[in-house]
């Protein structure tokens, strides 16, 4: 999937992610850590969402996107969703939700 960088599903959705505290100086988690990865509820900011402001407006930044901890983490299994080539069908969904309120 092609992602809009929106930053709504780092917001909107209920998900597992990697816990800050956790991560090691390389940029791996510990496989034994047993509090590697933390609950993120809907409606809760995700501690690694960091928007930037660019030429185009703001932009969604995952800050551990790069890091190896990110790797087979929740976060990367949703962005293998819908074809490669197809922008992301959540965004516009997430966008309403929140006009809604
Ligand atoms: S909702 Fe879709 S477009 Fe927006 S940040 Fe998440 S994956 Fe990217
Ligand atoms: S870890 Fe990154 S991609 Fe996952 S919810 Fe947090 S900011 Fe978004």
């Amino acid at each position: 999937m092609i992602c809009l960088r929106c930053g709504q599903c780092c917001l909107h959705l209920d998900i597992f992610v990697v816990n800050p505290f956790s991560i090691l100086a390389d940029g791996s988690i510990d496989p034994d850590d047993r509090q590697a990865m933390i609950f993120k509820a809907a409606g809760q900011r995700c501690p690694h969402l960091a928007p930037q402001v660019g030429r185009e407006g703001e932009m969604a930044v995952c800050t551990i996107h790069h890091l190896p901890c990110y790797r087979g983490s929740p976060c990367e299994q949703f962005e293998q969703l819908g074809p490669e080539d197809a922008v992301c069908i959540m965004s516009g969904y997430f966008q309403a939700l929140a006009e809604k309120g």
